[in-house]
């Protein structure tokens, strides 16, 4: 056994919260979990006053958008995207190592936050991948579609296929998995029919999950219907993009219609409450998708509309945004949204994880419960949904191997990407 965990609480997402118990790691997978006298082990951590948890899942994002950390704040969506994002995202690409570094930048604010895997959406895609590689992380990777001209498209001739064929060449299903390519539309309304039918059937032909925008805003979902006559779900469907495993960020403004179109396809809906909070674009009907069965996992969207990757906001403000939308404080309760952020975020991302189990990817975290923040402590899940933020966590690990420890980085260089994120910020913005 490589490394145990000696006499720790586990809130295990799997089976009931288990106290005083030993979770050991043998060669990157959870290989024993047992009370009383502990098995051997090459390093053996004490668990007392410390909650163990299975790391989060980030289920939307868009990393290397770190280096727009604070561009563009207190405007609607579409000024922001389309007169600050856009303009500032046109020189990223045109700056050596931008890319690599925002993503590296995002990756080490998920590491030190409790999140070891994700679903990113950024163009640039080579770079997120040897980014999150050498970080040590777990990544869903694809580079969102955006055209406006049907007229002669071909994805095939596209810098985005280029990409997308060199992740899935060079990284897919490689060290343990734990890189995936995957297929993306930037939105329906950014994109036309020609490129939702060439994605779709591409992603069909290699088994690559999709992964698309969807009713962010009123005002793009009434677009879509003006411009296609159907709704962003509806169209998509149509084209086959639900037609594969899928996640759809957002999906504000989805009307009872599509929330059965993504029911009946399996679509996972990411819900991003911080972003789409912050650009007032409405709160997705979660009570009623979970009562049609969607799974839900949850996502923090880029850091120009967050502004940070610490998935315990996102937790919290689930819970706490639904009681009041549903005027109902028994609304999506803190075991709810602790499996949005774990096993549903696991399911949405095709891994098996988000659980404290035997025979699981050692894909875990250990929380501080000795903190003011954290004293008394009633019930662990509570205390997790409603009181943890992500700067209690003190340990991190994606597939038995320690990422970070007490404040530091074991894979990455953290002063010298804080250094060249600060530099290319400069430039960009
Ligand atoms: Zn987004």
């Amino acid at each position: 056994m490589d490394l145990l965990f000696k006499n720790v609480t586990a809130v295990t997402m799997d089976e009931d919260i288990l106290s005083n118990v030993n979770v050991g790691i043998t060669n990157g997978v959870i290989s024993y979990i047992g009370s009383g006298e502990a098995p051997k082990a090459e390093r053996v951590i004490d668990g007392e006053g410390k909650l163990l948890f299975p790391s989060l899942y980030n289920c939307h994002t868009h990393t290397p958008m770190s280096l727009l950390r604070g561009v563009g704040n207190d405007l609607a969506l579409e000024d922001w995207l389309f007169n600050h994002i856009f303009p500032a995202e046109q020189r990223i690409k045109e700056v050596q190592n931008a890319v690599y570094t925002g993503a590296m930048l995002s990756i080490a604010e998920m590491i030190s936050s409790g999140t070891t895997s994700f679903n990113d959406m950024y163009f640039g895609l080579p770079q997120v991948a040897k980014a999150a590689l050498e970080a040590g992380v777990k990544a869903n990777l694809s580079n969102g579609v955006i055209s406006f001209n049907p007229e002669g498209y071909d994805y095939f001739s596209t810098a985005d296929y280029e990409e997308t064929l060199h992740v899935l060449t060079n990284y897919h299903n490689t060290s343990g998995g734990r890189i995936k390519a995957e297929v993306s539309l930037h939105c329906a309304y950014t994109t036309h029919p020609k490129a939702w039918q060439q994605c779709a059937e591409y992603a069909s032909k290699n088994n690559l999950s999709m992964h698309v925008h969807l009713s962010e805003t009123v005002t793009e979902h009434n677009k879509n219907i003006e411009q296609f006559g159907l709704t962003p779900a509806a169209a998509f469907s149509k084209y086959g993009v639900f037609d594969v495993p899928a996640v759809a960020a957002h999906a504000c403004h989805v009307t009872e219609e599509d929330i059965d179109i993504l029911a009946e396809h399996g679509v996972t809906v990411a819900h991003n409450p911080v972003s789409n909070l912050k650009l007032a674009s409405g709160a997705a009907p979660i009570t009623k998708m979970m009562a049609k069965g969607i799974n839900i996992a949850l996502g923090t969207d880029g850091m120009a509309s967050n502004n940070t990757h610490d998935l315990f906001e996102e937790i919290k403000l689930a819970s706490i945004l639904h009681k009041y939308a549903e005027k109902d404080p028994t609304a999506l309760p803190a075991k709810d949204v602790l499996k949005m952020a774990t096993v549903n975020g696991a399911r949405a991302q095709g891994r098996k994880g988000g659980q404290i189990k035997e025979g699981l990817d050692a894909d875990l975290i250990l929380i501080d419960f000795d903190s003011p923040r954290q004293v008394p402590c009633t019930d662990p899940a509570i205390s997790l949904a409603y009181s943890t933020t992500g700067r209690d966590v003190v340990m991190t690990l994606c597939q038995g191997r320690i990422l970070y420890e007490n404040g530091e980085y074991k894979t990455i260089d953290i002063e010298k990407i804080i250094y060249d994120a600060k530099e290319i910020s400069a430039k960009v913005v």
